[in-house]
């Protein structure tokens, strides 16, 4: 269905308030310009972003921040990207963090809940329609998790 894409991000920040408010990290949500109605699978990529921000606002200490962005990297895409200020991931980790179950150093997630799925979730989910996902993560600095999908503008025709 066609989506505002601004509203769908403010409404995941919004599905997140009490995680967010509970750590004091503060959610911005940034969108480029001329991105207003697009057609994505709505339900499907809510799961993807609910996946990302409870990832963002689980692996973020607390008072940190978290961005939700979009932009058109190109007229025939849409980019949409989840960055925190959070523990990074290790290089180590990186070509393995999208397996499924996989965790980094499990000292560290034992207390914090989940199994290692939800990136490997996502990862399929985007997939099949036709997109890609990137992470891009430096240790104890934060994590950029960006989602590119193929991007109809309401009118139907490409870009
Ligand atoms: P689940 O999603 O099933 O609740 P999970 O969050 O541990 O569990 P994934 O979402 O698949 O699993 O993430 C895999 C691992 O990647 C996490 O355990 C964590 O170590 C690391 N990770 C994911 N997102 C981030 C992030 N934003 N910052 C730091 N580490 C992350
Ligand atoms: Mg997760």
């Amino acid at each position: 269905q066609a989506m505002n894409v601004p509203e769908m991000l403010e409404e995941v920040a919004d599905r997140f308030s009490f995680q967010l408010r509970k750590k004091s990290i503060r959610a911005a949500v940034r969108v480029e310009d001329g991105i207003e109605a697009i057609w994505l699978d709505r339900d499907q990529i809510d799961q993807v972003l609910d996946n990302l921000v409870s990832n963002a606002i689980k692996y973020t200490l607390d008072g940190g921040r978290i961005e939700l962005s979009a932009h058109r990297p190109d007229p025939a895409s849409i980019a949409i990207s989840v960055k925190d200020t959070g523990i990074g991931i290790p290089k180590k980790d990186l070509s393995r963090i999208f397996d499924r179950f996989y965790r980094v150093d499990k000292a560290r997630s034992r207390n914090m809940g989940g199994t290692g799925l939800g990136l490997s979730i996502a990862r399929e989910i985007v997939k099949a329609h036709g997109g890609s996902i990137a992470l891009d993560s430096e240790l104890n600095e934060g994590t950029t998790v960006t989602v590119t999908l193929p991007a109809l503008q309401s009118g139907g025709e490409l870009g």
